[in-house]
């Protein structure tokens, strides 16, 4: 008994004396450790008679969490202090981050570089074009003369200057139809503006990816082919498709591309509309206007064009259910993908 008192008062004096970790943790191996005053006394249990062994053992026990306990208290003292004397000695910042958090691509660069590699793959160039745009590129060019009723579906922004935040990636297809020859197969990603109420599926600034192909005898199976190489590429799987008729000026026949819907793999829910289908791609055969308009004869050159609301896509691709989420800032969302 008189041992343990006296180890007990030993180990207390012993941490309190340890000027630093590691001499604390010499304290430590000499009380708790393989050879250490505790384990000793343990040993000696065996030698007792039988009906001492079981109080002894849990007063060496008890006398073990002491002793931890010691070391605990000691060590917090000696871990302030040397902050203290770091804090006194000035050079350390303590409004830094304690973490350093690694940054990661944003969901809408991540999808962008996979489309521009899938179609680098099948020899297409990216091109680029203003943001703000004039009435021609945006508008004349593509089809939608000033008096035409469909300039009215885009909702346009018109700055005061006269000019247009571009609508659609569309302007690129000019910009670059009137400074080169086909044959053309070029992909224009970017931003696009329009006068949008903004809920889950509609965003006043968004992104877009336009793509050209022109060359001769084109037909609506390439068209076909390379947006369903597309869609098959970014959802990763064989993903159902269907094309349906549509309107849109620039293009004669006009489509639009449908992806079964992913959230109910068709059967219908509030995401779809209960139509099973989501639509993605509008697209369809460059109309002849528009090949005049950059100068060139129609007889010669055919091809296709498309407009993908990227955005959307991405929003597919990562089963998001609201647009905003995208660009709300909140890094969870990041990360999880
Ligand atoms: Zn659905």
């Amino acid at each position: 008994m008189s041992d343990l008192g006296a180890i007990r008062d030993d180990a207390q004096a012993a941490t309190g004396a340890a000027g630093d970790l590691r001499a604390l943790d010499e304290v430590r191996v000499r009380f708790l450790g393989k050879k250490g005053a505790v384990k000793a006394l343990l040993k000696q249990t065996g030698k007792l008679p039988p009906e001492e062994r079981k109080g002894f053992g849990m007063q060496v026990n008890a006398l073990r969490g002491e002793v931890q306990a010691f070391l605990d208290a000691r060590k917090l003292e000696l871990e302030q202090a040397a902050q203290d004397a770091v804090l006194e000695a000035g050079w350390l910042d303590p409004t830094l981050p304690t973490e350093r958090q690694t940054g990661d691509l944003h969901p809408i660069t991540k999808v962008l570089m996979e489309v521009v590699d899938h179609f680098h793959g099948l020899g297409y160039e990216v091109a680029s074009g203003p943001e703000i745009e004039d009435a021609f590129h945006n508008f004349d060019a593509l089809n939608i003369p000033a008096n035409h009723p469909a300039r009215d579906v885009w909702d346009t922004f018109y700055l005061t200057s006269g000019e247009i935040p571009r609508t659609h990636t569309s302007s690129v297809q000019i910009r670059t139809m009137e400074n080169r020859q086909p044959p053309l197969r070029i992909i224009a990603p970017g931003k696009c503006f329009r006068n949008e109420t903004i809920d889950a599926t509609h965003l006043a600034a968004f992104n877009q990816c336009e793509g050209l192909f022109i060359d001769k005898d084109v037909t609506v199976g390439h068209l076909k082919a390379t947006l369903e190489g597309l869609v098959e590429r970014l959802m990763g799987y064989k993903v159902p498709t269907r094309f349906r008729p549509a309107f849109y000026p620039f293009v004669e026949p006009g489509l639009d591309l449908d992806i079964e819907c992913i959230f109910c793999k068709g059967s219908g829910c509030s995401i779809c509309k209960d139509s099973g289908w989501i639509e993605v791609i509008p697209c369809g055969m460059v109309h002849p206007n528009v090949l005049r308009a950059c100068g060139h004869d129609p007889d010669e050159w055919n091809g296709f064009a498309f407009g993908m609301g990227f955005d959307r896509m991405v929003m597919l691709r990562y089963g998001i259910d609201d647009l905003r989420r995208l660009y709300d800032g909140n890094l969870d969302l990041v990360r999880k993908l």
